[in-house]
């Protein structure tokens, strides 16, 4: 066993506090991976909260995390010491079921393990990213390419295949006119992607306060959501929608948005329930979807993709005393664009 240093929630309402926590012995096919980044995603603070149901604590979040590999199990073929990898929102899947096969591992039918508050292998209960070290078995450990920093592309590895999986699936490319609710961790990666994909991009922010940078990031178009007018201006005029907000929010208002056939995608996951009007879908065969991370082999092609095009995640590097800070700043929709705990500080 390895004793590392950690951040955990005690409890739904205690703030994070350093610990210590154990990380396995090295398998044979396990990866010690030293934690240099770790983001700050709005999931661990659903989960730290138990919002999406009764978390069990401590629980140390993270799940977007950057590093060098320390050492490999004897068995271990992909990676060897030094090598940048990362680790994203799952460590272990059944790897047989049909999902699994097709390389859709976030649908495991026997259920995915989460990067924090799942049950590994060994019956233990697996903690996240907040940390110094983590060991991790080598086919959930992705490689980070060159060029990209290691603190850029921590995000990537839960933000970044959020957005890239579903814009892939939905075929969004040159021509598409694509939409963005939510300018924040999720919502500036999504507007980076669709814009290297060649799609038409609007961002739909609560308010103008962010414009300048969302035309930055690559979005052809801005609007404030807080604006009647926007609604009424835009009918009509999508043909793909990726909602990002973290709470409930007016989906008939949005579905009005796309076109005859078009799609919004919900990946934001507020912890109250979402509602939909038939009739904001039956009058344009629109269609409402869900989608949640990606798999393993298009987490590599993301990172592939977001090297070659030059895309690394808007941040501000914290220390990890700050995370409670950078906690509240994110529920004020103050994040430009996420926090990247420095690991060194934990
Ligand atoms: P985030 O950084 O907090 O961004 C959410 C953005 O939503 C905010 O920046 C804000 O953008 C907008 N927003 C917040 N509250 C709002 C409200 N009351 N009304 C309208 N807009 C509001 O969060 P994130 O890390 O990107 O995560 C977003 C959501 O995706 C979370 O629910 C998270 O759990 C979920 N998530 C899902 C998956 C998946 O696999 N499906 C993966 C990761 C995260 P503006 O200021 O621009 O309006
Ligand atoms: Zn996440
Ligand atoms: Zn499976």
């Amino acid at each position: 066993m390895l004793t590392v240093n950690a951040y955990a929630a005690p409890s739904a309402t205690g703030p994070l506090t350093p610990t210590t926590i154990e990380r396995r012995d090295l398998g044979p096919h396990d990866v010690l991976i030293d934690i240099r980044y770790s983001g700050i995603c709005h999931s661990d603070i659903h989960t730290a909260r138990s919002e999406w149901g009764p978390t069990t604590y401590p629980i140390v979040p993270g799940h977007e995390i950057a590093g060098v590999v320390q050492e490999v199990g004897a068995e271990v073929t992909k990676f060897a010491a030094g090598d940048r990898v990362g680790v994203g929102c799952m460590v272990d899947s059944c790897r047989e079921c049909d999902n699994c096969r097709k390389g859709l591992e976030q649908y495991c039918l026997k259920g995915n393990v989460g990067t924090y508050g799942g049950v590994d292998a060994d019956g233990q209960p697996t903690q996240g990213g907040y940390s110094r070290a983590i060991v991790v078995t080598e086919d959930f450990v992705l490689r980070i390419p060159e060029g990209l920093g290691l603190d850029v592309a921590a995000p990537l590895l839960c933000a970044g295949i959020t957005t890239y999986s579903p814009l892939r699936h939905w075929g969004v490319g040159p021509g598409s006119r694509v939409a963005i609710i939510g300018l924040g961790g999720l919502g500036h990666m999504a507007v980076k992607l669709a814009h290297a994909m060649g799609a038409e991009v609007t961002v739909l922010s609560q308010s103008l306060k962010k414009r300048e940078d969302g035309l930055r990031l690559g979005a052809d178009h801005y609007f404030a959501t807080s604006d009647e007018e926007t609604f009424a201006k835009l009918a009509g005029s999508f043909d793909f929608i990726l909602n990002t907000v973290s709470a409930k929010i007016d989906l008939d208002a949005y579905l009005r948005l796309l076109a005859v056939d078009g799609t919004l995608v919900n990946v934001g996951a507020p912890e109250d329930p979402l509602s939909v009007h038939a009739f904001s879908l039956i009058p344009a065969r629109r269609s409402f979807a869900g989608s949640m991370i990606g798999g393993i082999a298009e987490t590599q092609e993301m990172l592939d993709f977001c090297a070659e095009h030059g895309l690394g995640a808007e941040i501000e590097v914290i220390q990890a005393e700050q995370i409670n800070e950078a906690y509240e700043r994110v529920l004020a929709s103050d994040v430009r664009y996420r926090f990247v705990i420095d690991a060194a500080t934990i």
